[in-house]
């Protein structure tokens, strides 16, 4: 069937476009259970919320979320070397997992003999995958968990696995073509792969691959790409976005617009320094929580960048969006206390057509921070005074922070060359 005429289903029809409110009322139901659960069963979360003066029997729900310390993946790791393999995050005896995974960097994970949260199944629906499809799975299978994830929530949809894993494009477009793949699962890029492997066997991947629909991830999906493999292989592309301990937190429907929060998962974009809830249209750290009940993660911080999305999606589901990963936190540098993102000064230079190139830099001079930002023009037509005056406002308005803006030649900032480099020294 060509991809234009594929329905676009949904793993829980009713729940995805029903009241906002009656969803709302579950999570919080849910997630007074789980605090419940963890403050007894769970030695880690026993002693932060104990340290933190946090008690289950007053806590009504989203709306005391704050209340929660945020959890960091250092966290995670110095807890897990304490108290291996898990940390003391799970509220079964370890014995009774299944599975236990290896995530890179030695972090150990719990895994049940199948995956029963619905964040990916819902996730992979959104994005286009019907029951009775079938499925090249072609993440790893090897020590980490995100392939058995996701294997585990198309067999709640209803659709068929082949466990392909990593590698091997051109036996993995030789599999596509003989059985018919209809789904492919995995990187966009290792997808582009298989189908420049397919091209060199002959093959035209339009009409002799069956595929007619892709959901990517763990990887960012620039919009060129997406358009590439659209229309090289014809099909659809859609994106999630998921972390391994937490589920899925975002998935672009058929309109593309936007990721999806899914069903039971919380998630939040909080201002980094100050933990506080952030405004749509305002980036800041997204924080999630899943509501697992043997290995529950709350307020964990991914490190990733997002903002709220305001408006209705035309698809009908009700959940809010989030605009997609925007960058990520250890990209940014702190000046004079406020966090300036490599995206902020992308956003800034896209409305600037006449600059070609910029870094900027901070350095310290009297102990106090200095934004320099450098920028090369598109010609060199003069107005270089006025042009500076008017980036120095932009960057005072748009990153709270002053900064000076000098005019360099051009050939000045080399080609591959960080944004923001911070040259400042530390004794
Ligand atoms: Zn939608």
């Amino acid at each position: 069937m060509p991809s234009s005429q594929r329905p676009w289903g949904y793993f829980d029809q009713s729940a995805e476009t029903g009241p906002w409110s009656i969803s709302r009322a579950e999570i919080d139901a849910r997630l007074r259970q789980t605090l419940a659960f963890c403050v007894e069963r769970s030695t880690a979360y026993a002693e932060l919320y104990g340290r933190a003066g946090v008690r289950a029997d007053s806590f009504r729900g989203m709306e005391d979320l704050g209340r929660l310390p945020i959890l960091t993946m250092s966290d995670l790791i110095a807890r897990q070397e304490q108290d291996p393999p898990f940390g003391g995050f799970e509220t079964v005896p370890a014995e009774e997992f299944h599975r236990i995974y290896i995530n890179p960097g030695f972090l150990w994970q719990p895994g049940e003999s199948r995956y029963q949260q619905t964040s990916l199944a819902e996730a992979l629906c959104g994005g286009g995958i019907l029951p009775g499809d079938r499925v090249l799975n072609t993440f790893s299978y090897h020590l980490w968990p995100y392939a058995h994830m996701l294997d585990d929530s198309l067999n709640m949809i209803g659709a068929t696995v082949l466990p392909s894993g990593t590698g091997n494009a051109f036996m993995q477009a030789r599999i596509m073509q003989k059985i018919g793949v209809t789904a492919y699962m995995g990187t966009p890029s290792f997808l582009m792969t298989i189908a420049q492997r397919a091209e060199a066997m002959g093959l035209d991947p339009t009409s002799d691959l069956p595929l007619e629909v892709a959901v990517v991830g763990a990887e960012m999906l620039p919009e060129s790409l997406r358009q590439r493999l659209q229309d090289k292989l014809g099909i659809s592309v859609r994106q999630s976005y998921a972390t391994v301990y937490l589920g899925c937190l975002g998935y672009e429907c058929k309109e593309a617009s936007g990721l999806h929060v899914p069903q039971n998962m919380l998630v939040e974009v909080v201002d980094p320094s100050t933990g506080q809830p952030q405004p749509p249209g305002v980036a800041g750290e997204v924080v999630a929580s899943n509501l697992n009940p043997s290995y529950p993660m709350l307020r964990l911080a991914t490190g990733d960048l997002s903002m709220w999305m305001e408006g209705d999606c035309p698809c009908g589901r009700t959940s809010p969006r989030i605009k997609g990963v925007l960058g990520r936190m250890d990209q940014a540098v702190k000046v004079r206390g406020t966090f300036v993102h490599p995206w902020q000064l992308d956003e800034l230079f896209a409305a600037r057509p006449e600059v070609f190139k910029y870094q900027a830099e901070v350095s310290r001079h009297q102990d106090q921070d200095l934004l320099t930002v450098k920028v090369e023009t598109m010609d060199e037509v003069g107005g270089e005074l006025a042009l500076r005056r008017l980036l120095e406002r932009e960057l005072r308005e748009f990153l709270a922070v002053k900064g000076q803006v000098e005019v360099v030649p051009r050939g000045t900032i080399p080609d591959f060359h960080g944004k923001i480099l911070d040259r400042r020294k530390w004794d």
